[in-house]
C-alpha cells in the first residue's frame, strides 16, 4: 500500500521506519486522511511477519502541531444539523467521530508489536497522545523539543488518551499541572516526568529509537498487566484523599468554574483512574464529546485558534504590497518599553540600533536583554553563545546617525508630544526616505503625532504591551495619511518577531487602552456605590479577568488615570460632568500620593511580592454596604458588559473594523475572559437583543454610561449578531481604513 502522508521502510533488522511528512504542508497535522493511514499502518506492521517493531518520526522540522481543529468543527456541524431530527443518532455519530483517534491509538498500543516515537521537534496535542500511546519515546535533546497537550487553552481537553496515559505514567501533581495548564515541556522536564524515556541528538534520534526496539521494548503496557499500580497509588487511599480535594480546590481557584474543558478533564481523570484502560478511554471520550458541544469550546476555538492563526498569517495585510525584508530597526528610547522591544527584535535575528539620550541610558536598555538571557540560561532555555549572539545584534548608542540604514524606526520615548516631536524630526533627518517610522504611544492619536513628520505616509502606530517579551499582541494604528506600504512593513515586522497583530484606526486610546480604562473605571464606580473592595476584586476574577479592576488600576498607575481625567476635564471645559471617579482619584493621587504599584501604595499596599487591600480605602469612599446588598452575578456582568459595550462603540466608530481583531485583541491584549471568546463573541453569545436589554437595565440602575449605542440597538432590532453582520473581512487598505 502507498500512503499520502507517510512513508514506510523496513530495514535489514526488521525494524520499520514510519516517516510522517504531509505533502504541501509546513507542519504535520492530524486530519481524516492521517487517521485513515495511521490505522492502516498499524495493520500493516502487525500483518508483516518480517517487521519486529516500528519507529514513528517526522520528515519535517516539527513532529506535529496536533489535530486539525477544523475537522472537529465539521463533526460538530453534522451534529447540530441532525440533532433535532435524530438526537440519539447525532449524539452517537459525534461520539464515534470524536473518539476515532483514541481507538486507533489504543489499537497501536495493544497490537502486540513495539512502537517507538522518535520526537524530532515540536510535538503537540494529538501528536503527544500518539507518542504516549507508543511503547517508548525518544526526544531530540536540543531546543527544538517541545511537548505539550495545550487543548485546555482552546476550551477542550486531550481526548485521545492523553488524560489517562499521562496520569498513569507520571507523578499525579506534575501530571495534573501539565494537563490543566496546557504546559509545554522541554526534553529534560519531559524525561524527568517519565513522559519520554531517552534523549538523543537530532542525527542519532532514529538510530536510538531503533536500538531501543532491538534491545527489547515491552509491547505490553504496564497498565495492561495484572497488578499495575498508579504512580500516586489508588484514588481511594490516604494519598488520594490528600490529593483529590486539593486538586479540586486548585481547579476552582484557577478557573472559577468558567472552563468546562478543565472541569471535564478533571472528571475524566478522576473517574478514568478507577477503571481498566479500555473503559477509562471510553469515559474520556464521552466527556470529550460533551466538551465539544459547549459554547465555551466553540468560542475559544474560533478566537484562539482559527482567528488567531489567520491574524498571524497576516490576513489583514494589503495584498498588493511586496514582502519586506527587515534587516535593521531603530528604537528611540531605551526605557521600559524600548528595552523590551529591542530584546524581542534581536531574538528574531534582526539587528537593532537602540538610542537614548546618553550612552548610559542606552546601555541600561541593552542590559535588559542581558538579564533576560541570563535568566533563560539559568532555566536551561538558552546557551551562553546564544546570549552573546543576541547582544551583538543590539547597538546601544546616543548617536542618531546610526539610524541611516534602518528599515523601520520605532519610537518609545516619554508620552509627551513635544519630546516625541523632537525625536521624530531628529530621526527623519538621517533615516532613508523610504524607511517607516512608528510610534509606540499608548494614547496619543497617530494622525496628530504624524504632524511632526515630513513623511506622514510613512508614519504609523505600533503599540506594544508590557512586558513586551511575554505579551503576544501588538496593536497597529493606521493614521489618516498612513500608506499601505507602512502598514505592510509594520505587519511584516510583527510577523518576524512572532507576535499577533491587530490593525485599528486612529482614535484616542485606540482599542485596547480605551476598553481597559472602562474596566478600571467600573471598579471605581462600584467602590463609590458602596460595593466592598474585596468583592469587586473577586468578582472581576470570577468573571474571568486575570486581575480585579482595582488591582489593574494600581498596575496602570492611578496618577496616570488622574492625568487622563484631568486632561479630559480641561478639553471638555464646562461640558465635563464631574462624577465620583474624580473625587476618588483626587483623594488617592493628589491628597494621599497613592499612585499604585509604582510607589508601593494604591488600592493595595505592596510589600515586595505580597500585596493586600489597603484598609484606608474606607477613608476615601466611606464605609461599604454589606456584601449581601449586592448580587455577585450582576457585579460580574457589569464588569464584562461595560467592556463589551465600549468595544461595540469602538466598532461603530470604525476604529475597529474586524470582529476577529476585536475578539483576539481583547483576550491577548487585556485578558478579557477567554472562555467567552472575546468582547464581541460575548455579546453574540448572549444575543444582541438580550445584551441591549441588559445595558438598558444597567443604565436605569447604574447610570448613562451603560446606554447601548446605535449600532447595537439596530442589530438588536434586526436580530443580528456581530459575526453574522460583519463576517470577517480579508486584507485591509490603510487608505480605506483611516
Ligand atoms: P520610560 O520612561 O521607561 O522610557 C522612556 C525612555 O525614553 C527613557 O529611557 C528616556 O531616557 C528616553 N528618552 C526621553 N527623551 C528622549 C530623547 N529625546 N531621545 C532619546 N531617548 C529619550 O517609558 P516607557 O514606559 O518605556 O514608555 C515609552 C512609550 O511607550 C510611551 O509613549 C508610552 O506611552 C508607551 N507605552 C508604554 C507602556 C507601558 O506599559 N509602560 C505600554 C505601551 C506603550
Amino acid at each position: 500500500m502507498t500512503y499520502k502522508n507517510f512513508t514506510l521502510e523496513t530495514d535489514a533488522d526488521g525494524i520499520a521506519l514510519i516517516t510522517w511528512d504531509m505533502p504541501g504542508k509546513s507542519m504535520n497535522v492530524i486530519d481524516m486522511s492521517v487517521m485513515d493511514e495511521l490505522d492502516a499502518l498499524v495493520d500493516a506492521v502487525v500483518a508483516d511477519a518480517a517487521i519486529k517493531g516500528a519507529v514513528i518520526t517526522s520528515g519535517k522540522p516539527a513532529f506535529t502541531g496536533g489535530a486539525d481543529l477544523t475537522m472537529l468543527g465539521g463533526l460538530l456541524k453534522g451534529y447540530h444539523k441532525d440533532r433535532t431530527k435524530d438526537p440519539e443518532g447525532a449524539a452517537r455519530a459525534l461520539l464515534d467521530g470524536s473518539r476515532r483517534l483514541s481507538l486507533i491509538y489504543r489499537k497501536l498500543e495493544t497490537c502486540g508489536k513495539p512502537f517507538v516515537a522518535a520526537i524530532n521537534g515540536t510535538c503537540m496535542g494529538g501528536g503527544t497522545e500518539l507518542a504516549l500511546a507508543c511503547h517508548a519515546r525518544v526526544g531530540v535533546e536540543d531546543d527544538s523539543f517541545k511537548m505539550g497537550l495545550p487543548e485546555v487553552k482552546v476550551g477542550l481537553f486531550p481526548g485521545a488518551g492523553g488524560t489517562q496515559r499521562v496520569m498513569r505514567m507520571t507523578d499525579g501533581q506534575a501530571g495534573m499541572q501539565f494537563l490543566l495548564q496546557g504546559q509545554t515541556l522541554r526534553a529534560a522536564k519531559a524525561k524527568a516526568m517519565k513522559l519520554i524515556d531517552e534523549t538523543a541528538p537530532a542525527k542519532k534520534l532514529v538510530d536510538t529509537a531503533k536500538k531501543l526496539i532491538k534491545t527489547g521494548v515491552d509491547p505490553v503496557k504496564p497498565w495492561d498487566k495484572k497488578g499495575f499500580k498508579l504512580p500516586n497509588g489508588p484514588i481511594y487511599s490516604p494519598a488520594g484523599f490528600q490529593f483529590w480535594p486539593a486538586a479540586n480546590a486548585i481547579y476552582r481557584r484557577e478557573t472559577c468554574d468558567n472552563y468546562p474543558g478543565a472541569r471535564y478533564l478533571l472528571q475524566s481523570v478522576y473517574e478514568g483512574l478507577q477503571l481498566p484502560m479500555d473503559l477509562a478511554l471510553q469515559v474520556e471520550s464521552r466527556y470529550f464529546a460533551h466538551v465539544l458541544q459547549t459554547p465555551e469550546a466553540a468560542a475559544m476555538i474560533r478566537s484562539l485558534f482559527v482567528s488567531m492563526q489567520e491574524l498571524n498569517k497576516l490576513a489583514r495585510r494589503p495584498a498588493d504590497q511586496r514582502p519586506n525584508k527587515i534587516r535593521k530597526i531603530g528604537i528611540l528610547g531605551a526605557g521600559f518599553m524600548g528595552a523590551g522591544i529591542a530584546y524581542v527584535t534581536a531574538q528574531a535575528g534582526i539587528n537593532v540600533v537602540l538610542i537614548d539620550r546618553d550612552q548610559e541610558a542606552a546601555d541600561k536598555g541593552k542590559a535588559h536583554s542581558d538579564q533576560l538571557m541570563a535568566k533563560a540560561i539559568q532555566r536551561g532555555r538558552a546557551t551562553e553563545a546564544e546570549k552573546e549572539k543576541l547582544l551583538a545584534r543590539i547597538d546601544a548608542t546616543a548617536d542618531y546617525d546610526r539610524l541611516a540604514d534602518c528599515d523601520l524606526v520605532i519610537e518609545a520615548v516619554f508620552e509627551d508630544r513635544e519630546v516625541k516631536r523632537v525625536v521624530t524630526e531628529k530621526a527623519e533627518a538621517v533615516m532613508k526616505p523610504r524607511a517607516i517610522y512608528a510610534s509606540n504611544t499608548s494614547t496619543l492619536p497617530i494622525t496628530s503625532l504624524a504632524e511632526a513628520s515630513k513623511r506622514p505616509k510613512n508614519f504609523i502606530g505600533i503599540h506594544f504591551f508590557s512586558p513586551v517579551d511575554k505579551m503576544m499582541l501588538v496593536e497597529v494604528i493606521v493614521g489618516r495619511k498612513t500608506s499601505d506600504r507602512a502598514l505592510a512593513m509594520a505587519l511584516d515586522y510583527i510577523k518576524a518577531i512572532r507576535k499577533t497583530p491587530i490593525v485599528v484606526n486612529d482614535s484616542r486610546g485606540f482599542y485596547t487602552s480605551r476598553v481597559v480604562m472602562t474596566y478600571i473605571r467600573e471598579g471605581l464606580m462600584m467602590l463609590a456605590d458602596g460595593v466592598p473592595a474585596a468583592m469587586i476584586e473577586n468578582a472581576g476574577k470570577m468573571a474571568g479577568m486575570p486581575v480585579g479592576p482595582l488591582s489593574l488600576g494600581d498596575e496602570v498607575a492611578l496618577d496616570l488615570a488622574w492625568k487622563i481625567v484631568s486632561a479630559t476635564r480641561k478639553d471638555l471645559g464646562v461640558a465635563y460632568v464631574e462624577g465620583p471617579l474624580d473625587n476618588i482619584l483626587e483623594e488617592m493621587v493628589v491628597k494621599r500620593e497613592r499612585f499604585g504599584r509604582k510607589n508601593g501604595k494604591g488600592f493595595y499596599d505592596y510589600a515586595g511580592r505580597d500585596k493586600a487591600l489597603w484598609p484606608g480605602i474606607v477613608e476615601v469612599v466611606g464605609k461599604p454596604k454589606p456584601a449581601d446588598a449586592f448580587n455577585v452575578e450582576e457585579i460580574k456582568q457589569r464588569l464584562l458588559v461595560m467592556q463589551a459595550l465600549e468595544t461595540a462603540r469602538i466598532f461603530e466608530e470604525n476604529c475597529l473594523t474586524d470582529v476577529r481583531e476585536a475578539d483576539v485583541g481583547s483576550i491577548l491584549g487585556f485578558g478579557f475572559a477567554p472562555y467567552t471568546g472575546g468582547t464581541l463573541s460575548y455579546i453574540d453569545r448572549m444575543g444582541t437583543a438580550a445584551f441591549v436589554d441588559l445595558c438598558r437595565k444597567f443604565t436605569r440602575k447604574w447610570g448613562p454610561r451603560f446606554k447601548p449605542n446605535r449600532l447595537l440597538r439596530e442589530m438588536a432590532k434586526a436580530n443580528e449578531s456581530f459575526y453574522g453582520r460583519f463576517p470577517p473581512a480579508g486584507e485591509v487598505k490603510a487608505r480605506d481604513a483611516a
